[in-house]
């Protein structure tokens, strides 16, 4: 049997991070390092290692991320495997399935406990994500997330525990499979792999996050107009309600940039079409704001980041934001 070609980027993050007692982990092993730690490799695929740099996944740019997937776009590989702490993989699995178009999937890991640790992760997560990185099952799915043996799409993961290996779930609608007796196994055939929204050339705009708290004012929302945002998320409360308090300023802001709505609640997605009190989700669209629809604050950051940074227009925004509704 011929084995796929999968390529791994190593990034860093905990999978890669040892330390001396007393000072804390942080990164020091190589791709090469790590490969050496999982029994059974060469039995699952070639592969090829690169370790562009190591750094704590809360470092990662979107520079250097738009790097990696130009590496990928020029691999010829069956599959690619991107390796980097787990504080950003919801964020950075995203965007690169946003710059993804091939049909060889991306899929990323890490792990949740360092090298050293007792029962560490990192060599089974590995294992399992370059398996599944060449499987001809995963071709077409885009960026996927693999971890504790779950197979998650980068569109619904989230980082849900700051410590235990389960961290990550797919809020909506749980993972799209399981790495199992040795094998990726998918719970739907693929779906229509969608194009690429953004050229990996794309220079991400700064857009800021503001979260809606109880009795909270309108100070840094409207602060955000000076502070040469080009886009403003607002983390609202539950379907996507925001105090009556914050829409002097939200109105304002609208004059000059695009506003998204999205919600601190984890799950489902922000609503449309039932409240109508001031501050309701009804109320906040008429006056302008794009609903998110599916996405955490975090990925609709990324993704009107892209969008003004690729050029888009108003309208192009609101359409790029309907897709995920
Ligand atoms: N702090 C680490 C990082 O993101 C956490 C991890 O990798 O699990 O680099």
């Amino acid at each position: 049997m011929t084995l796929p070609t999968v390529h791994v980027y190593v990034l860093g993050g905990t999978i890669t991070m040892a330390g001396g007692a007393g000072t804390g982990i942080a990164p020091k092993l190589s791709g090469e390092d790590l490969m050496a730690q999982v029994p059974g490799l060469r039995d699952v695929a070639n592969v090829v290692v690169k370790t562009p740099f190591l750094k704590p996944g809360a470092s990662l740019t979107f520079a250097e991320l738009s790097n990696v997937a130009a590496m990928i776009q020029d691999d010829p590989a069956q599959g690619h495997v991107v390796v980097q702490g787990t504080d950003t993989i919801d964020e950075t699995a995203f965007f690169l399935g946003l710059l993804h178009n091939a049909q060889a999937p991306v899929v990323v890991t890490g792990a949740m406990r360092g090298a050293s640790a007792l029962s560490a992760d990192g060599p089974a997560n590995l294992l399992a994500a370059i398996h599944t990185a060449g499987h001809p099952e995963a071709a077409n799915r885009g960026a996927l997330v693999v971890l504790n043996d779950e197979i998650h799409q980068a569109l619904y993961v989230e980082k849900m525990h700051k410590g235990l290996v389960q961290a990550f779930q797919s809020i909506n609608g749980g993972a799209v499979g399981y790495y199992l007796e040795g094998r990726p196994r998918f719970l739907h055939p693929a779906p229509q792999h969608r194009a690429a929204l953004f050229s990996n050339r794309v220079a991400p705009e700064r857009v800021a996050v503001v979260k809606a708290v109880l009795d909270g004012d309108d100070a840094l929302l409207r602060a955000t107009l000076d502070l040469g945002y080009h886009g403003v998320v607002v983390e609202a409360m539950g379907a996507g309600h925001l105090p009556a308090q914050y829409l002097d300023a939200l109105d304002a802001l609208l004059e000059r940039v695009p506003v998204v709505l999205a919600s601190r609640v984890p799950a489902g997605p922000v609503f449309q079409n039932t409240y109508g009190f001031p501050g309701s989700e009804i109320d906040l669209i008429r006056r302008g704001v794009i609903p998110a629809g599916w996405l955490s604050p975090h990925k609709a950051r990324i993704l009107l980041a892209a969008g003004l940074g690729a050029g888009q227009s108003m309208q192009e925004i609101r359409d790029t934001f309907a897709r995920f509704a």
